[in-house]
């Protein structure tokens, strides 16, 4: 254990958090649901209300003083997510909705002006339904061919195979069903050293280790506030600036053109270009908050701590008779997905909740891997760096109850 991690008192940490202190169900709330969504410290809620209470107007065309302050916020958080990603300029840094927006900006852009018919899209087994569907999507339209790399038994992704005829490869930096970790430096060279754009689904990444976007070399790299502990609605598309300019505007309207006439109209330059019309301002300040938040704490504290938490819940979880993990990668972050004998997950995932325990159940957005598996679903438990053994400890007793009810 590194000193960092040493020092790591998540006890202290979740007072940051107003959400966690309460009952549920009489039994205090061990929330386990991190992968679907964080929760948010009160300097992130503190800093969105501020911003509504002193700060809030519209931004970019307002010559009056509220404009420029909100102009100037948001265009800083675009700096700290620059520096967050270790992005080489902040115009790389494209706001959306979040994830699934910006994968279906790219397929739409990029890929409608780079896809022809037989060329190949080349995704994993793993992959989260936004970013398999936007590929189907546009395969579909194009005449193109979407193929998949397989996992093992671990869930490990092992062999990429690309043809003459790969243009794309979408990958997922972490799996949101099994924790594994994806060598996305190694793959994303051998990609390039064939000429092939690489895409990485970093949602699950960004808020539990380092990244640098040009340390991987990716192409895009994509992720969601809400799940970095910063608010709904808002998500960071990074590209490299000699794609996001070759690129077509994704969305017409305001704020992405430069002259609009009914003749012609001239584009903004990126990342304007793919933000029409009014973006979610207080979701980028809220944004900014979260990033500073995790800052302070340091993502390699955060990573270490959750490491730990992890090989603790494992060791916990595998002594349950009738219990099965599944998603044993070798690399691995902090998710935990499992089956019951038994038991259906749904009915698991009901039992917990009655102890106050918050896990998802389901397909988790990843049908096929699911259909891989040969298993309708799982219960997921996936961490935060306020979760603390305690909860781990909640979760197995429920475990055990529920398989008392069921046995
Ligand atoms: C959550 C998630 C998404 C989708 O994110 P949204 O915020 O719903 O757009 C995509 N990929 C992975 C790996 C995810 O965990």
């Amino acid at each position: 254990m590194t000193n960092a991690v040493k020092s790591f008192d998540a006890a202290e940490i979740r007072k940051d958090f107003p959400i966690l202190r309460q009952l549920v169900h009489g039994h205090p709330l061990a929330y386990l649901d991190n992968a679907a969504s964080a929760q948010k410290p009160r300097a992130v809620i503190d800093a969105i209300s501020r911003f509504y209470s002193s700060d809030y107007s519209n931004i970019h065309r307002g010559v009056h003083a509220l404009s420029e302050r909100s102009t100037r916020l948001y265009e800083q958080g675009r700096v700290q997510v620059q520096r967050f990603l270790g992005a080489a300029d902040a115009h790389e840094i494209v706001f959306t909705r979040g994830t699934t927006e910006g994968i279906n900006l790219v397929a739409q852009t990029w890929g409608r002006r780079n896809i022809g018919a037989g060329d190949e899209i080349l995704i994993t087994a793993l992959e989260h339904h936004s970013n398999i569907v936007p590929w189907q999507m546009l395969c579909e339209e194009r005449g193109a061919r979407l193929r998949v790399a397989p996992v093992n038994d671990r869930g490990e992704v092992e062999k990429f195979e690309f043809t003459e005829r790969t243009k794309l490869l979408a990958m997922a930096h972490i799996s949101n069903v099994l924790g594994t970790i994806l060598p996305v430096r190694e793959v994303a060279a051998a990609a390039h050293a064939r000429g092939i754009t690489v895409l990485v689904d970093g949602a699950q990444a960004a808020p539990h280790m380092k990244v640098d976007v040009r340390e991987l070399d990716c192409d895009f790299y994509v992720f969601s506030s809400h799940k970095l502990y910063g608010p709904t609605g808002v998500g960071v598309l990074y590209g490299k600036s000699a794609l996001l300019e070759a690129m077509p505007p994704y969305q017409g309207g305001g704020d992405m053109i430069r002259t609009v006439t009914f003749e012609k109209t001239t584009y903004n330059t990126p990342p304007y270009k793919f933000e029409a019309g009014t973006p979610d301002i207080a979701g980028v300040v809220g944004l900014a908050a979260a990033i500073d938040y995790v800052n302070e704490i340091g993502i390699d504290n955060i990573g270490g701590y959750e490491h730990e938490l992890l090989g603790y819940a494992t060791r916990e979880l595998e002594k349950i008779d009738g219990l099965r993990i599944i998603g044993t990668a070798r690399r691995k972050a902090a998710v935990i997905s499992f089956v019951l004998e038994g038991i259906h997950p749904h009915d698991a995932g009901t039992i917990l909740d009655r102890y106050g325990v918050a896990v998802r159940t389901g397909h988790h957005c990843a049908q096929p891997l699911m259909d891989w598996f040969g298993i309708p679903a799982t219960t997921r438990a996936s961490f935060a760096f306020y979760n603390t053994r305690e909860d781990v400890d909640a979760l197995v007793r429920a475990i055990h109850k529920a398989k008392e009810m069921f046995a």
